[in-house]
């Protein structure tokens, strides 16, 4: 309602930090389809790539070979970034968004005009690919031109090794100074908003106790329940598109 977002903008003018943690929900209404929600990828296609575990990459060539056409077919490449990224870039603009910590490998934050040291992808990025040997990174379009000239799984030209996207596969650690970097602007807030993630993935979710603990109020946008509802001071269901947009306006125009 008008109220909760009035009263909710209140909360961030009064902020001192602001942190954001976006998920999935951010972008599908960029077109780009979520995990768990009704047109999720995983209820859609469980064996869909980027779902596979390390092992199993490194083990299959033909693994591999599909990981590139699925990165290749990812929609991101095509996406363009929605109101409510455009809306939280409005917000840093003034001065009143801290980090944003993202679950989502597409860029969108930035491609909006967000400043990137203030984006913390903690899930890493599409748009660059990693050699598991050497750790040398390239542009995945770069691997991905070499995948179009006929190479289907193209490997490291430093050292031979096996490349891979430069984002967290399942049972991969997570790299440890982003994720340091995340823990820091996660206790530092003290309003922090989760914006369209199910809350179920770690240690990202963990993120929500951190904040909260370190007292933080916890505002959350998503359609679905999540597990941290109950501690959350407010809860939107609204389309993120709407809310978002709504919440930065209130904040900007009792700013100026
Ligand atoms: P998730 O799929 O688990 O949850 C997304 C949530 O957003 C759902 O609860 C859904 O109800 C909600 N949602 C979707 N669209 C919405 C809208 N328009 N308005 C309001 N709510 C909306 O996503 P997650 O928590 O980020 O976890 C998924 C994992 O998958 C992450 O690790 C992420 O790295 C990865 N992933 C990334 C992308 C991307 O880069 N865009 C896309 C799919 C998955």
């Amino acid at each position: 309602s008008d109220t909760a977002i009035e009263e909710t903008a209140g909360w961030l003018r009064a902020a001192g930090r602001v942190t954001v943690l976006t998920g999935a929900g951010i972008s599908t209404e960029s077109g780009i389809p979520d995990f768990r929600g009704p047109d999720g990828v995983w209820t859609r296609d469980p064996a869909a790539v980027g779902l596979v575990s390390l092992p199993d990459y490194l083990a299959d060539e033909d693994v591999r070979r599909r990981a590139w056409l699925s990165r290749r077919d990812n929609p991101a490449w095509r996406a363009t970034p929605n109101a409510a990224h455009l809306a939280l870039v409005e917000l840093e603009r003034a001065g009143r968004l801290w980090a944003t910590i993202t679950q989502n490998i597409d860029g969108l934050h930035q491609r909006a005009g967000a400043d990137p040291g203030r984006v913390i992808e903690l899930h890493g990025t599409l748009y660059q690919a990693e050699c598991l040997q050497c750790e040398r990174r390239v542009p995945m379009t770069e691997v991905l031109d070499r995948v179009a000239s006929g190479d289907p799984d193209p490997a490291c030209t430093a050292c031979g090794g096996v490349q891979k996207a430069a984002t967290i596969a399942f049972g991969q650690q997570l790299d440890r100074s982003v994720l340091s970097t995340a823990t820091a602007a996660a206790a530092a807030a003290d309003v922090f908003v989760a914006i369209g993630t199910s809350l179920t993935v770690h240690p990202a979710a963990g993120l929500v106790d951190l904040a909260a603990a370190a007292g933080a109020r916890i505002v959350i946008v998503n359609a679905e329940p999540t597990p941290y509802d109950e501690i959350a001071a407010r809860r939107f269901a609204a389309p993120i598109g709407v809310v978002v947009p709504a919440l930065v306006r209130e904040v900007l125009r009792a700013n100026g």
